[in-house]
C-alpha cells in the first residue's frame, strides 16, 4: 500500500501530483457544475447544429454502398431475438472445434431467431446479404417442417447441416473481415496504406481478451513489440501525424488488478517501459487504453511510472485513453495536464466516452457501492465528454487532444468548441474505429480536412469476436448514436438535440437504474467497497490493522448448556409476544451494528478464521443481508393474520408463530454469516435461540450475539453456548428443543438427525445444510478466459473451504488442453499468505487438522492420478497451496475434499449425459455450474440434475440472499434454502383460528347485505 502513496517525480526531480478523485460522487453533484462548465458563445448550438446535419445526412446518403457494422446492427438490432443470437453465435461459433458441438450451437441460436422476416433480408449491403444468406439457410434447417420459401430455403435443405455450418462461419469470417484490419501486422499494415494514402492515421491494436496467465502475458508483449517494430519501420511524418499502438495494461500482466499494486508495479511496468521505449525509438504514439473504472487509479500510477522514467524523457508520443462516462474524467485531464506540465512534455489524450458502461452499473450494484462511478444518463456522459474535451483543448500544446466517437453531433460540438479558445482550431485529431464511421469521418476528414486516426484491430478472427460483441453491445444499444443514425424513422431533430437540452430541468440520474443500496425492494442492500479506490481500501487496511484483539471465550460446561436452555424456555413467550414489527426493528438494528463495524469485524475474521479481505467484506455483507432479509420477511409472513377464503358465517384466521427454543448450530467457515443468519431467522420468526458456534470460531459468534444484544434482543432470548460437538449433542438432545438449524457436514447433520428421531416427544424440524461434491461443466463453446475465472474462483477462493466450492471441473476433451493449461496459469498466479495483507489471495486452512487431511488426500492423489497443477505453499502456518488433479475417472473422487483442490475429468463431446449420471450418483446435490454458449444446453442439465444451486456461465459461489436463495437436496441439505422466501416458515408452527361468526344467533353480514346485481350483468 505504501507504493501506492509513493510521491512521483519527473527525471529533473518534479513532483507528479497525486491523483485525488471521489470514486463515485453523485450525478446530481456533478451535471450541474458540467453544464455551467460547457456554457458557450451565443450562436454556437446552431453553428453545432448545422454541421452535424450535414454530417448525419451524409451518414444516411452514405448507407447501403460499401456496408458496414452500422448497417449490420440496425437490421439485427439487439433488442430482437436475431440480433441476440448472432451475438452469441458470432462470439461462440469460432472457438468450436468439434462439429456436433457446432451444430448443437447453431441449432440452439437459430432456431430462436426469425431470420427469414429479418429487415435485413432486403437489405442491399453486401455483408448483411451475405450474412443473412448464411443465417437464412441455416434456419430453413433447424425448422425442417417450415413450408420451404425460396429458392435459399430449398438450397439450405438440400445442403445439410454441415455446409450450413460452414456457411454461418463464413458469415462470421465475413463480419470479421469488416472489423479486423489484418490477422496479421504484417497484412494489416498492407491494408492501412489506402486509407493512409487518404490521409488518415493509424492505431494499431491487438486483439484479444486480457492475459490470464504470466504465458498469455508474455505473448502479448511480444506482440506488441513485433508490431511496435513493424508499424516503426513503416512509418512516415512527425508524431502526432505518425501512426501508433494502442496498449491494454491488462493484457501485459495476469493480476492486472488494485489490489496487487505492488506486483504491477515491480512487474508489468518494466515490461511497458521497455515498448515505450521501442515505440520512442521509432517515434511512435503509444496510447494506453482505458480499461474498467476500478483499474483507473491503478493505471494513473502505472502512467506517472512513464514520466519518472528517464530514457523516455522528450518523447511526445505517450497517450492516455481517458474515459468520459465516469465521474472522475474531468479530474483525470486536469491530472494529465499538471503531469505534463511537471515533466515538461507533450502527452496524447484519447478522450472516449468508454465502452464497459453496462458492466460498471452491474459491478456498483453487485459490490454494494454508495453510487456509480459512471453516469448514468447518456446525456450526461455527452456532456462530460464536452467538458472534458473544453479542458482538453485548453491544456493544449501540452496536450495533444485525440477525440474517439462515432456520433456526429459529439463530433460536430467538437469543432465549434475548438474555434473558440487559443491553441488553433485544427490542432487535435478525431478517431474512430476500423469498420465504423466512414461516412461521418469522409465528410469531417475528407471534406473538412480536420485530422482522424483510425484505430485498427489487428489478431485472428478467433479473437476478434470477443470485440466484435462488445461493439454490437455499444452500438446496438437504443442509447447509441450509431444505432439511432441509421435508424431513418428517427427524425433527424431528434439527433440534434444537445447535451444541455437533454438534461435540462430533468434528472441528471437515470430513474430506472437503481442505486447499488436500493436494489432489493423490501430492504436495504448491504455496503461494501471497492478496492480500486485507493482511499477505501487503505482505509480498510489501516482499520483492520489497528483493530483490537479480543480476548479468548471459554467453553460452555454441560451445566451452563442446561442453564441457557432453562434461560431461553423461560424467555420465549415474551419474546414470541413481542411484535413482529418490532423483532424486525431490533434485527435491522443488528444488522446495521454488523454492517457498522466492519474493520474490526473484518480483523477478527482474517485472525480467527484466516479470511482474506475480499473474503471478510462478502462475508459482512452476508450477515447484513440475512439480518435485513429475515426482518422484511417477519414483516411479510407474521404481522398480520391471513383471512382464509370460506363460506359466509365463519371466519378463518391463518397466523405463523414461534415454536420455542430453536438451537442454531453454525460452521467455521462462515463464522458469522451463516451464524448470523440461523440465528435472525429463528429470532424473526418468534423462537429463543441457543447459538452454537463452531469451536474454531467462537471470537466472532461472541462478537455476533454481542450486537443482537445490543440492538435489543433480550440477554435470555439468544444464549451463546460455545463448545465442541458434545455441547452442541446436548443442547439437540434436550427434551425441550423445539428446533434445530445446522449446517456442516453430511455425517453431523445424520447424528442430529438420528439423535431428533430417538426422543420422545414433538417431533421437530431439522433444518440442514450439509456438503456437496459440487460439479462444473465447460463445453467448447464457452469461453475459455471466462472459465478459468470462474474456476479458479469457485474452487480456490476461501482456500476452497466453501461448501459451494467446485470440487470437479468436467470439460470438453476437445479444448481440455488449452482450458486446463490456461487454468493452471491463472491458478499459479494467486498468492498464499496473511489474510489481512489485501495482496493475498488465499489464506490458511481453518486448522492443522484440516491441513493434515488435505494433505494426506494429495498424497494419494499423487499415487493414483496425475497432478497437473500443484502451487507454492507456505511451510509456516497451516497453508494449503492450489492444487489441481486430472482423474482418470471421476469415481476417485469419494468424497468432498474440503479445501483448494480441484479435480478435473475430460469428457468426448457426444457423452454429456454420462457426466450427469455420475453427478447424479454421488448422491450430493449442492451447487453445479455449466459453462456453455448453447442456452439449451444450460437449461436441459439444469432440469436433469436435482441440486439446489445452479450456476449458468458464472461461478458457484457466493450465493446473494434474497437473490440466490441457498441450499441443497438429496445428501446436501434438508432445505428450505437460507435467504429465501420459505426458509422463516420452517421455523414456525402454523395456526388456524376459525370462528363462527352465526353462532351468536344469526349471520348479520349476510342479512345486511344490499341487493346489487353482478357488474355489466343484464337482466
Ligand atoms: C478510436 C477509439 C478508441 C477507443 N478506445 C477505448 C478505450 O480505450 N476504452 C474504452 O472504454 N472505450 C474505448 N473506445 C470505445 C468507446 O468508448 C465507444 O466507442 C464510445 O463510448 C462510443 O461513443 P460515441 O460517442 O461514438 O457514441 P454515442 O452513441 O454518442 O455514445 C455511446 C456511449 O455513451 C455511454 N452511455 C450509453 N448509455 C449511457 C447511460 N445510460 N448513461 C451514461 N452513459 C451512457 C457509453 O459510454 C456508450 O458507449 C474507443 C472508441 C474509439 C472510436
Amino acid at each position: 500500500m505504501t507504493e501506492a502513496r509513493d510521491a512521483r517525480h519527473t527525471p529533473e526531480g518534479v513532483a507528479i501530483p497525486a491523483f485525488e478523485a471521489d470514486y463515485a460522487p453523485a450525478d446530481e453533484a456533478l451535471v450541474p457544475a458540467l453544464l455551467i462548465e460547457i456554457a458557450h458563445p451565443p450562436g454556437e448550438d446552431e453553428r453545432v447544429a448545422s454541421r452535424a446535419k450535414r454530417y448525419i445526412e451524409a451518414i444516411r446518403h452514405a448507407r447501403g454502398g460499401i456496408g458496414g457494422l452500422e448497417d449490420f446492427m440496425h437490421d439485427y438490432s439487439l433488442s430482437t431475438k436475431e440480433g441476440l443470437a448472432l451475438m452469441s453465435l458470432a462470439e461462440a461459433l469460432l472457438r468450436v472445434p468439434d462439429a456436433a458441438t457446432q451444430d448443437r450451437l447453431i441449432e440452439d441460436k437459430l432456431a430462436s431467431g426469425d431470420w427469414e422476416h429479418a429487415a435485413a433480408r432486403d437489405s442491399e449491403s453486401w455483408l448483411v446479404s451475405a450474412t443473412t444468406w448464411a443465417l437464412g439457410v441455416t434456419v430453413r434447417i433447424v425448422h425442417p417442417n417450415e413450408t420451404p420459401e425460396g429458392i435459399i430455403a430449398r438450397l439450405g435443405q438440400r445442403l445439410g447441416m454441415p455446409t450450413v455450418r460452414t456457411a454461418a462461419r463464413q458469415a462470421m469470417r465475413l463480419l470479421g473481415h469488416q472489423f479486423v484490419l489484418g490477422e496479421t501486422i504484417g497484412s494489416a499494415l498492407s491494408r492501412a496504406a489506402e486509407a493512409r494514402r487518404r490521409g488518415y492515421r493509424h492505431s494499431f491494436d491487438m486483439l484479444g481478451e486480457g492475459a490470464r496467465t504470466s504465458d498469455d502475458a508474455g505473448r502479448y508483449f511480444e506482440a506488441y513489440a513485433k508490431a511496435i517494430e513493424a508499424i516503426g519501420a513503416s512509418a512516415e511524418g512527425a508524431l502526432p501525424g505518425r501512426p501508433g499502438i494502442s496498449v491494454k495494461l491488462s493484457a501485459l500482466h495476469p493480476r492486472y488488478v488494485a489490489r496487487q499494486h505492488a506486483r504491477v508495479m515491480a512487474e508489468l511496468v518494466p515490461r511497458l517501459i521497455e515498448l515505450s521505449r521501442a515505440a520512442k525509438a521509432h517515434d511512435l504514439n503509444l496510447t494506453v487504453d482505458a480499461e474498467e473504472a476500478d483499474r483507473l487509479e491503478l493505471s494513473l500510477d502505472v502512467f506517472a511510472k512513464l514520466l519518472e522514467e528517464p530514457s523516455l524523457a522528450g518523447w511526445d508520443g505517450l497517450g492516455l485513453a481517458v474515459q468520459a462516462y465516469q465521474k472522475r474524467a474531468p479530474h483525470v485531464i486536469d491530472w494529465l495536464a499538471d503531469a505534463s506540465r511537471a515533466a515538461n512534455r507533450r502527452l496524447m489524450v484519447r478522450l472516449v466516452k468508454g465502452a464497459y458502461w453496462d458492466t460498471e452499473v452491474k459491478r456498483a450494484q453487485e459490490r454494494g457501492l454508495p453510487d456509480f462511478p459512471v453516469f448514468t444518463r447518456k446525456p450526461a456522459t455527452d456532456l462530460c465528454f464536452l467538458a472534458c474535451a473544453k479542458r482538453l483543448l485548453a491544456a493544449r500544446p501540452r496536450l495533444y487532444p485525440q477525440f474517439a466517437t462515432h456520433n456526429a453531433l459529439t463530433a460536430a460540438a467538437i469543432v465549434e468548441m475548438a474555434k473558440e479558445g487559443k491553441g488553433g482550431d485544427r490542432e487535435f485529431e478525431f478517431q474512430r474505429l476500423h469498420g465504423m464511421s466512414e461516412a461521418l469521418y469522409e465528410e469531417a476528414h475528407g471534406r473538412d480536412g480536420y485530422d482522424c486516426r483510425i484505430y485498427a484491430p489487428v489478431g485472428s478472427h478467433k479473437e476478434l469476436l470477443a470485440y466484435l460483441v462488445r461493439r454490437l453491445l455499444e452500438n446496438g444499444a437504443n442509447s447509441s448514436f450509431v444505432n439511432a443514425v441509421n435508424d431513418h424513422s428517427v427524425p433527424i431533430e431528434s439527433l440534434l438535440e444537445s447535451p444541455s437540452e437533454s438534461l435540462a430541468g430533468r434528472s441528471p440520474r437515470h430513474s430506472g437504474i437503481a442505486l447499488p443500496k436500493d436494489i432489493f425492494a423490501a430492504r436495504k442492500n448491504s455496503r461494501g467497497l471497492e478496492f480500486g479506490s485507493r482511499e477505501d481500501l487503505a482505509a480498510l487496511v489501516d482499520g483492520v490493522a489497528s483493530a483490537r484483539e479480543v480476548a479468548p471465550v471459554a467453553d460452555a460446561s454441560l451445566e451452563d448448556a442446561r442453564a441457557a436452555v432453562d434461560a431461553a424456555v423461560a424467555a420465549h413467550p415474551a419474546w414470541e409476544a413481542t411484535p413482529s414489527e418490532e423483532r424486525a426493528a431490533i434485527l435491522e438494528r443488528a444488522a446495521d451494528a454488523i454492517e457498522g463495524s466492519c474493520d474490526s469485524l473484518v480483523a477478527l475474521l482474517a485472525r480467527e478464521g484466516g479470511k482474506t479481505l475480499d473474503d471478510g467484506i462478502a462475508e459482512i455483507r452476508e450477515a447484513v443481508d440475512f439480518g435485513r432479509y429475515y426482518a422484511a420477511e417477519a414483516r411479510r409472513l407474521f404481522a398480520r393474520d391471513t383471512i382464509l377464503p370460506g363460506p359466509t358465517g365463519e371466519e378463518n384466521r391463518y397466523r405463523l408463530r414461534g415454536r420455542g427454543v430453536f438451537v442454531c448450530i453454525s460452521p467455521w467457515n462462515f463464522p458469522l454469516a451463516i451464524f448470523t443468519g440461523q440465528v435472525a431467522a429463528a429470532l424473526a420468526a418468534g423462537n429463543t435461540v441457543l447459538a452454537k458456534p463452531a469451536e474454531q470460531t467462537p471470537k466472532i459468534a461472541r462478537e455476533a450475539v454481542a450486537m443482537f444484544h445490543a440492538a435489543g434482543v433480550p440477554q435470555d432470548a439468544l444464549k451463546l453456548v460455545p463448545g465442541d460437538g458434545k455441547i452442541g449433542a446436548a443442547l439437540v438432545a434436550d427434551p425441550r428443543i423445539a428446533g434445530v438449524a445446522f449446517t456442516g457436514s453430511t455425517e453431523v447433520g445424520q447424528i442430529i438427525n438420528r439423535t431428533l428421531a430417538g426422543k420422545d416427544g414433538p417431533i421437530v424440524p431439522l433444518v440442514a445444510e450439509t456438503g456437496g461434491i459440487n460439479a462444473m461443466i465447460a463445453d467448447a463453446t464457452a469461453l475459455p478466459e471466462q472459465v478459468t475465472d470462474d474456476v479458479v474462483t469457485s474452487a480456490f477462493r476461501s482456500a476452497g473451504q466453501r461448501c459451494s466450492a467446485a470440487r470437479i471441473l468436467f470439460v470438453q476433451a476437445d479444448v481440455a488442453d488449452h482450458m486446463l493449461k490456461m487454468i493452471a496459469g491463472a491458478a499459479a498466479e494467486l498468492r498464499l499468505g496473511d489474510p489481512a495483507d489485501p495482496t493475498t489471495d488465499i489464506g490458511p486452512v481453518i486448522d492443522r487438522e484440516a491441513k493434515q487431511a488435505l494433505e494426506a488426500w494429495l498424497a494419494k492423489m499423487r499415487r493414483e492420478e496425475t497432478i497437473l497443477f500443484a502451487g507454492k505453499t507456505l511451510q509456516a502456518g497451516n497453508f494449503v497451496a492450489p492444487h489441481i488433479v486430472e482423474l482418470k475417472r471421476a469415481d476417485a473422487l469419494t468424497k468432498e475434499v474440503f479445501g483448494p483442490v480441484l479435480h478435473v475429468v475430460r469428457w468426448p463431446a457426444g457423452r454429456l449425459d454420462d457426466v450427469l449420471a455420475w453427478i447424479g450418483r454421488t448422491g450430493y446435490g449442492l451447487t453445479f455450474g455449466i459453462h456453455t454458449r448453447v442456452g439449451g444446453r444450460a437449461e436441459r442439465v439444469a432440469r436433469a440434475l436435482r441440486v439446489g444451486n445452479i450456476y449458468v456461465n458464472r461461478n458457484t459461489i457466493g450465493a446473494i440472499v434474497g437473490s440466490q436463495p441457498f441450499g441443497g437436496m438429496g445428501l446436501s441439505g434438508t432445505g428450505p434454502k437460507a435467504g429465501g422466501p420459505n426458509y422463516l416458515q420452517r421455523f414456525a408452527h402454523e395456526q388456524v383460528v376459525s370462528t363462527d361468526t352465526t353462532a351468536a344467533g344469526g349471520n348479520a353480514s349476510l342479512v345486511t347485505m344490499e341487493d346489487r346485481a353482478e357488474p355489466g350483468a343484464r337482466s
